[in-house]
């Protein structure tokens, strides 16, 4: 501004110098006369320069402020750093705003901004999935008749926000939202919308397997309660009342004791390091174990076959498989009326190895089969129970076998009997070793 004004009053006193030394040489009229010419210069030169700011005015860009000259030249030097500064920062605040942008595309929640009317203004296309929304039509649209479900308008009209609204939509597949509106900006709101569909699954199975577990340990329970009541209602227990309930009492603690030991191995492979112990599992041993103990379980009720047509070892945790496979030698067992055969096998079948169980038992109908492995999933409640089953066997059975990345087949026929088949891949058999060897 200074150097400015110094310019400007230079030029005058320069003009004014000449002037005076004119009227001195020439006259007074020459003298003015060449003021009034250097006025109209400056002038001139002033109103070029306007000239030069408004068309750049009307056009402003960084590249295209103009040349000057003398005291324009730092009008338009200053505008330059002015306006180029200008869209630096329009830049930078650009790239904020698209990095906000994609963040709110990216987002697995969805986001919708609503205007004062509740008309969409932006939605991000996890909206769009949630909400079945369309991004290029439904803009500018109000959200009310969109989502059409009425608990979704009553909890607009409600205009309390602080808990989440669940919204339940069966078409085009069955999916569980939790909606929240939070207004911002005094008349606008954001409509946030996330997927619960799998956390409502996993806090069903888990509501359901609470229930389920107290339902299993309430009957024996209560049968245990109701003779010691019995007991304590008279002054001096009859023994031969003691005779007979003692070996009832016995049955349900033993009941009881089932379901805690199921319940504990399910939940201690649910939570072991997901990779196996790799231990060598001498299958030679494994499957004369396993003979035993359905010859011990059948007590003679049954024939007990055992086929080795494999000679390979599994890599694996031994006492995993050795409880897998023991569930389905006892479920064949107690599935199997008197009389009945249970084969014990295991063979090769191309680069696999398979360890099944076949029984001449009751079988199971072909509905109850996708569903078996699920804990507490019964065919037969009573008959499961009377057999001293829990329902858990299978559930882990599927979990070791999981871990083992093994596949469990079950083929059956009601009347009939049935196969269970677990079968290995190549990656988890093993050279057997001769005895001595290391
Ligand atoms: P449970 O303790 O009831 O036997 P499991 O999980 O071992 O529980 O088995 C689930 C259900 O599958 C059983 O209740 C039974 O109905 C059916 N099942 C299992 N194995 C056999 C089998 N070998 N023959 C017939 N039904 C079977």
């Amino acid at each position: 501004m200074r150097e400015f004004l110094q310019r400007t009053l230079i030029g005058a006193l320069v003009v004014a110098f000449l002037s005076l030394l004119v009227w001195g040489a020439l006259g007074a009229v020459e003298a003015l006369s060449l003021a009034l010419f250097c006025v109209l210069l400056w002038l001139a030169f002033h109103l070029y320069h306007i000239a030069l700011l408004l068309r750049w005015l009307r056009h402003p860009g960084s590249e295209r402020v103009p040349d000057g000259f003398g005291s324009w030249h730092m009008v338009f030097m200053t505008l330059y750093r002015q306006a180029r500064a200008q869209s630096q920062n329009k830049k930078k605040l650009t790239n904020v705003l698209e990095r906000f942008i994609s963040a709110g595309e990216a987002m697995p929640d969805g986001v919708v901004v609503l205007d004062e009317h509740d008309r969409i203004e932006w939605l991000n296309p996890s909206a769009v999935e949630h909400l079945g929304l369309n991004r290029k039509e439904d803009v500018g649209n109000q959200i009310l008749n969109l989502v059409r479900q009425p608990n979704f308008h009553a909890y607009m009209a409600a205009d309390n926000f602080s808990q989440p609204l669940i919204l339940r939509f069966v078409q085009p597949s069955e999916r569980v939202l939790a909606i929240q509106l939070v207004p911002f900006d005094s008349t606008r709101k954001l409509l946030l919308s996330r997927d619960i569909t799998q956390l409502e699954r996993v806090q069903t199975v888990h509501r359901d397997f609470v229930a389920n577990v107290s339902h299993e340990l309430r009957t024996p329970l209560t049968v245990i309660g109701g003779f010691l009541e019995t007991f304590a209602d008279m002054d001096e227990p009859d023994p031969a009342m003691l005779k007979q309930f003692m070996p009832m009492m016995l049955e349900q603690t033993r009941r009881m004791q089932s379901l805690v030991e199921d319940l504990l191995t399910l939940s201690r492979l649910e939570n072991s390091p997901k990779a196996v112990p790799n231990e060598k599992v001498n299958m030679d041993e494994l499957l004369a174990t396993l003979r035993t103990e359905a010859e011990g379980l059948s007590q003679g009720r049954h024939t007990i076959v055992c086929e080795q047509r494999s000679r390979r070892w599994l890599w694996g945790s031994e006492n995993e498989l050795h409880s897998a496979f023991g569930n389905l030698v006892s479920n064949a067992i107690r599935y199997t009326p008197e009389g009945g055969t249970v084969t014990l096998a295991w063979r090769d079948c191309g680069q696999k190895a398979v360890f099944s169980v076949s029984d001449t038992g009751i079988g199971i109908p072909r509905e109850h089969i996708p569903r078996l492995t699920e804990r507490f999933y019964r065919v037969d409640r009573g008959r499961s129970r009377g057999n001293g089953g829990t329902g858990l066997g299978l559930a882990i059975v599927k979990h070791v076998l999981a871990r083992h990345h093994a596949k469990l087949e079950i083929a059956s026929e009601p009347d009939k009997g049935s196969t269970f088949s677990a079968v290995f891949g190549a990656e988890r058999l093993a050279e057997a070793e001769r005895l001595g060897q290391p």
